[in-house]
């Protein structure tokens, strides 16, 4: 892939390990890119590719149940996410379950492809669509089918 991306990645607690494997498998195609994480997902990502020599753009937000997710889920709204991995525990309840389901729908309603298992994850970032100029995704339109 050419194109930079800025990506967004959030792992609740449970799945951390799942995102921290996958982007140390994932390293090198990561480093070209900028990562938005939030906080604790972050600064693991950091630790981890600090210990592999991996250097890559890492910005934390804030973690996600203060408020890490909403801060992503605005970028998403201005358009300035081209790519999001959300590793959700689905075992278990989230205090912040509101933002999880606003990150959620941003991603729908802006039409920003969002990955919530790693190989969805591993598809995206390997699909050849981000290079092809011309290629422009269709915006949602929200209206009534007429026959
Ligand atoms: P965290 O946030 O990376 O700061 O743990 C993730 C989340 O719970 O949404």
């Amino acid at each position: 892939m050419t194109k930079q991306l800025t990506i967004a990645l959030v792992a609740h607690d449970n799945r951390k390990a799942d995102m921290v494997e996958w982007a140390i498998f994932n390293a090198d195609m990561l480093s070209k890119h900028k990562l938005i994480c939030t906080g604790t997902t972050g600064s693991l990502i950091q630790k981890a590719f600090n210990e592999k020599g991996v250097k890559a753009e890492i910005i934390c937000m804030n973690s996600g149940p203060m408020g890490g997710d909403a801060e992503i889920a605005a970028l998403v709204v201005r358009k300035q996410i081209n790519l999001a991995v959300f590793l959700i525990d689905d075992l278990n309840a989230q205090p912040h379950e509101a933002d999880i389901q606003m990150l959620l729908r941003q991603c729908r309603i802006h039409n920003v492809p969002i990955a919530c298992n790693r190989y969805s994850a591993d598809l995206m970032i390997t699909s050849t669509l981000w290079d092809i100029e011309d290629y422009s995704p269709s915006e949602p339109r929200y209206i009534k089918f007429k026959r």
